[in-house]
């Protein structure tokens, strides 16, 4: 009899572990297969895109939701969608449109192809933003502003070499490599991470400045033609990629002299509001 009271407890103990944490009537149902059914069905969750492993970056929140747009296909399909309203499943498309989001947690994807199209001396740009970038150049000029690129499509191993002469620059100045590498990273995107692998980004500075300076530096913002360009960059459909306040978000460092093609409607919402792009992807679901 005893015996057959320990062989019970036990086995409604199993029962009861078996229905592991669900607080219904479980036992009394008897069914260990629905309980052991829910147990399955429960992690079936999201919980795939691993892109964002990268750097040990400070901003939890914003690789997340980041991570999201960064699975390539969907942003260049509801770019798309939102542009032409055409239809929704191209087979093998490769334009991810004008709101591509690079940056320290997304890499460019490995099939973005660029169509290139000269900008002003050698520098190129995407075709979709290329004769923007023209007409604000020739705006600036009319307002008196002589603007000069001096970097805009770059390729992937363009800034490989970019990243690592910033590198050396900081163990020259004394720092571990490790130490190098993150200092490096807020002045060079790492390969891959870089906006300027879209063709949709520029640096550029007026003539004025590059004959004090040889370098771009922060104070460029003093300058006329910086207010100039930040008040009508939105016309033409560009943004300052990388404003003071926000370089938490961004994971980069303030840029008075990066403008980024986002097209005329995008910019003017996130310039009249003073977002980054990260901010307004957010804003509109992407
Ligand atoms: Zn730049």
């Amino acid at each position: 009899m005893i015996l057959r009271k320990i062989i019970l407890a036990v086995l409604v103990g199993v029962l009861v572990l078996s229905t592991g944490c669900s607080k219904e009537p479980a036992v009394s149902e008897s069914s260990s297969e629905s309980s052991s059914n829910q147990i399955i069905i429960t992690p079936t969750e999201p919980s795939e895109s691993s892109e964002s492993e990268q750097e040990p970056s400070s901003e939890p929140e914003s690789s997340s939701s980041e991570s999201e747009s960064s699975s390539e296909e969907e942003s260049g399909s509801s770019e798309s969608r939102a542009e032409t309203s055409s239809e929704p499943e191209e087979p093998a498309e490769k334009d991810y449109g004008t709101l591509i989001l690079v940056n320290p947690w997304n890499y460019i994807p490995e099939d973005y192809v660029p169509e290139l199209e000269k900008v002003q001396g050698k520098y190129n740009m995407d075709i979709k933003a290329a004769e923007s970038a023209r007409n604000l150049v020739a705006a600036a000029k009319e307002a008196g502003f002589n603007m000069q690129l001096c970097s805009a499509y770059r390729t992937v191993e363009k800034s490989a070499q970019l990243y690592a002469n910033k590198v050396n620059q900081y163990i020259g100045y004394g720092y571990s490599e490790a130490d190098a590498k993150v200092e490096a990273a807020k002045w060079v995107a790492p390969p891959g991470t870089s906006e300027h692998h879209t063709g949709l980004a520029m640096d550029l500075v007026s003539s004025d400045y590059w004959s004090y300076y040889s370098d771009l530096e922060h104070d460029y913002e003093k300058f006329d033609s910086f207010k100039w360009m930040y008040e009508h960059c939105a016309e033409f459909g560009f943004i300052l990629r990388y404003p003071k306040d926000k370089q938490d978000i961004t994971g980069i460092t303030y840029e008075p002299w990066h403008y980024r093609y986002v097209g005329v409607e995008a910019a003017t919402y996130i310039m009249e509001n003073g977002l980054c792009l990260e901010e307004y992807l957010e804003i509109i679901g992407k």
